[in-house]
């Protein structure tokens, strides 16, 4: 992936949509809204953003650039990749009262969900069925508009409600428990936070979510379980009400806006964030691959992913990286904790066989009301 600070810079004025892979071809971004702009207007006036971007522009960027320069032509670089007991030091001391954490499909894979970009396992490697132009074209709301039906068929199998949540999301509602986490930003559609009993008010979905629908032309609410019905039961594409035009989940597609409120809740939370924690994501889809370059100088930084990504241990903050699979590392950091038995209890109490909460009418554990109104996609 490109390290490239200029588009870092540009991420709110620009007002990307899902969708800007940084190694593909930039998407016509649709939809943006009043809201949206406004958000961006007063991300741009906010002084402790201006702080930290005016402090990724100065003399790193260079520094950072000849560094990277040197590791793709094969030099071995001397990286502190920082150690375990630091991070454990960060989450104890007391001073790391207010975590974002952002996450992606890596935090899903013990769960049995594929990733999207994994070569040979993926999603994307694994569409070749539906005779796609190009793999994320299932995702493409332009290509929706046209042919509908491969989204319907994939969204049959990877409807959420048939997986249990993680030990990493067990770890995230810890957090939540000892009142240290701020904000979960999360690119994945799974659901998986909310069954791991996360208040919904911690979650934002940046890339959406199945509890609600709409049409894609005149944006008139579907009903949630009329889609559910369409897509899983009869395998069809659910049909606007109003209009006639197609419907589908509030999953954002390339080429669509992300949700107006992750904008002002993470311009407030970059005020307050003290530590962030990136977790099973190749940060390579924006916005929400440049958040962990936005929080201030001072802010800890933990990584935990298969690889180095993101600029991490080159930069200007106290960064930690632990690489490997995420339900090892979190297991390795809730021993060093004393959470472990916490967190295996509270893993178990979720899984699907054990789990207590209320199945709805389709099968499907019900998500609370609120979890729609914090993650209302935009219109
Ligand atoms: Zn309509």
């Amino acid at each position: 992936m490109m390290y490239n600070t200029t588009s870092e810079l540009e991420l709110m004025d620009s007002r990307e949509a899902r969708g800007t892979e940084e190694d593909e071809d930039d998407i016509d971004e649709t939809g943006s809204s009043t809201n949206e702009e406004e958000a961006i207007k007063n991300y741009e006036s906010d002084e402790s953003a201006s702080e930290s971007r005016s402090l990724i522009s100065n003399g790193s960027e260079e520094d950072l650039m000849s560094k990277l320069f040197l590791f793709g032509r094969g030099a071995t670089l001397d990286i502190d990749y920082g150690t375990t007991e630091t991070a454990v030091e960060w989450i104890r001391s007391g001073n790391c009262r207010n975590i974002i954490i952002i996450s992606g499909a890596g935090v899903s894979c013990a769960a049995g969900i594929p990733d999207f970009r994994t070569p040979g396992t993926g999603l994307y490697d694994n569409l070749q069925r539906f005779n796609l132009p190009y793999p994320q074209a299932v995702f493409d709301i332009d290509f929706y508009r046209n042919n509908p039906q491969p989204f319907v068929s994939l969204a049959s199998e990877i409807w959420p409600g048939g997986h249990s949540p993680t030990l990493t999301h067990s770890f995230m509602k810890l957090l939540e428990r000892h009142n240290l986490l701020l904000r979960n930003y999360t690119q994945n559609i799974d659901g998986l936070e909310i069954l791991a009993g996360m208040n919904p008010e911690s979650v934002m979905c940046c890339h959406g979510h199945f509890q609600s629908a709409r049409c894609i032309e005149c944006k008139y609410p579907h009903p949630a379980d009329s889609c559910y019905d369409s897509i899983v039961k009869q395998k069809k594409v659910p049909i606007c009400e109003k209009c006639g035009e197609y419907a589908k989940p509030d999953i954002v597609f390339f080429g669509e806006g992300l949700p107006p409120k992750m904008f002002c809740t993470l311009q407030n939370d970059l005020k307050n964030v003290d530590l962030v924690i990136v977790m099973g994501t190749s940060l390579t889809v924006a916005p929400v691959s440049h958040i962990p370059n936005m929080v201030p100088v001072n802010t800890k930084r933990l990584l935990i992913n298969r690889d180095l990504v993101g600029g991490f241990c080159m930069g200007e903050w106290e960064d930690v990286f632990l690489p490997g699979d995420c339900d090892q590392s979190v297991l390795t950091l809730c021993e060093l904790l004393g959470w472990r038995e916490d967190l295996e209890a509270l893993n178990a109490s979720t899984r699907i066989n054990t789990v207590t909460a209320p199945m709805n009418e389709n099968n499907t554990r019900s998500f609370p009301d609120n979890f729609k109104n914090q993650n209302e996609i935009q219109i």
